[in-house]
């Protein structure tokens, strides 16, 4: 494995890191404060290229990113807003990768240039009140009517919800056969019967729109239908493994700039005389969550290199999710300490990192499902079946 990252993937770097600073960092405040969807923002990350990260240059006018750099925007929107990185990178994995990858001809001519274009931003709604870590349990039901399928039913968590113009939605076709029967469509924001519910009130993450959305009997053409009747459970847990790489990403993005954060305070806040960056306390702070930053970052770039190359990387992308968003929260944890009573108080970002960090172990699949994934990888040859 290459320790360092192509000529390409370096000029990326630098494009993703060059829009955050000048353009994401100076909204990022606002963004939390008023929990407020940056449109304009967004709209303008379209124009970088940004919003068509897993859609081929030709014929979408993507940018057609190999994983490994799309892990380095996710980790670059993330150091300066948690919530534009969670939108962006629902957005390009969770909805575009899959209609590319899964979609009918006509389903990507349809929706994918819009997507490219901002004009139509991806959601994914997986997740329902009764169906959280075990989504085999989905309510929501599919059925076949003529050359049309008719969707009922209701999702929570759905990031996005709201601004989306598009939705990947799972429903079950044959509630009988539990993840057998579960398939997965493409539903537009505007069909008869999508209807938006209400927006949660989170701790974190506050500029990323998460809403409710209710099925009321949508319609779409059987087109729209991904990877065929049944094909849905698969889809999610595929989606889910590029996904949770992509949430490590935005952990790492997260922790490195609460470390620079501290790193900053501490040489100008002074007690006892001099900075406290002079005392040894506060420099080993700052080294442990370093390394911790570190160490989760090689975890995302193995498992993203193992999904440039084609192979399985499963248990990869389980362990860079348990590890990464786990350091989140403690790195923004110990960065705020570092900050003593200012890293209380909405005056300093470190607060919003710490907040920010705390969905990390949450999004797609809890720490506890990383971990089943793991330990599955490493029984499962001695014939120890994992069980959730
Ligand atoms: C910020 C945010 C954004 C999200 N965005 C989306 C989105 O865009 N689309 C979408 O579909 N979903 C989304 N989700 C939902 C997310 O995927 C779920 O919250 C997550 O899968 C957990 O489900 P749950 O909240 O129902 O928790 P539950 O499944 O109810 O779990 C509760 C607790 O029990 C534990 N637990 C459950 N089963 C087991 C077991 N077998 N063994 C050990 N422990 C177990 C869990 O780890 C957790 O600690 C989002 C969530 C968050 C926080």
């Amino acid at each position: 494995m290459d320790f360092v990252l192509t000529e390409e993937q370096q000029m990326f770097q630098k494009l993703f890191r060059d829009f955050a600073t000048k353009e994401v960092a100076k909204v990022a405040d606002q963004v939390d404060k008023k929990e407020e969807f940056p449109a304009k923002l967004i709209k303008r990350a379209a124009g970088q290229g940004f919003l068509g990260a897993f859609a081929p240059e030709e014929p979408y006018g993507g940018a057609g990113l190999d994983f490994t750099t799309y892990t380095l925007l996710v980790e670059a929107m993330a150091a300066e807003c948690a919530s534009t990185a969670l939108t962006l990178h629902v957005h390009n994995v969770l909805a575009l990768r899959t209609l590319v990858k899964h979609g009918t001809e006509e389903a990507k001519e349809t929706y994918v240039p819009d997507m490219v274009m901002g004009d139509r931003i991806g959601a994914f709604a997986l997740t329902e009140s009764g169906a959280g870590s075990d989504p085999t349990k989905l309510r929501t039901v599919a059925c076949r009517e003529g050359d049309q399928y008719v969707l009922t039913g209701s999702k929570t968590w759905v990031s996005n919800a709201g601004a989306a113009g598009v939705y990947i939605i799972f429903a079950a076709t044959d509630p009988t056969v539990g993840a057998k029967g579960i398939s997965a469509f493409v539903v537009p924001a505007e069909a008869d019967g999508v209807v938006l519910g209400g927006r949660e009130k989170t701790l974190g993450l506050r500029g990323a729109q998460i809403n409710r959305l209710y099925l009321k009997g949508a319609r779409v053409p059987a087109s729209n239908l991904l990877g065929g009747e049944g094909a849905g459970y698969k889809i999610a847990l595929e989606t889910l493994d590029y996904g949770r790489v992509g949430i490590s990403a935005a952990a790492v993005g997260v922790g490195r700039k609460a470390v620079e954060l501290a790193t900053r305070f501490a040489t100008e806040r002074s007690q006892f005389g001099t900075a406290i960056a002079n005392k040894q306390a506060i420099q080993m702070y700052l080294a442990d969550a370093y390394t911790q930053v570190q160490a989760a970052q090689w975890l995302v770039r193995h498992a993203a290199w193992l999904a440039d190359r084609g192979q399985s990387f499963s248990q990869e992308a389980a362990m860079a999710k348990l590890f990464a968003g786990r350091m989140a929260g403690d790195v923004t944890n110990k960065m705020l300490q570092v900050h003593g009573g200012a890293g209380f108080i909405a005056d300093y970002p470190i607060e919003r990192y710490y907040r920010d960090a705390r969905a990390m172990e949450l999004v797609e699949g809890t720490s506890q499902m990383q971990q089943l994934v793991i330990a599955g990888g490493l029984l499962g040859p001695l014939g120890v079946k994992v069980k959730p």
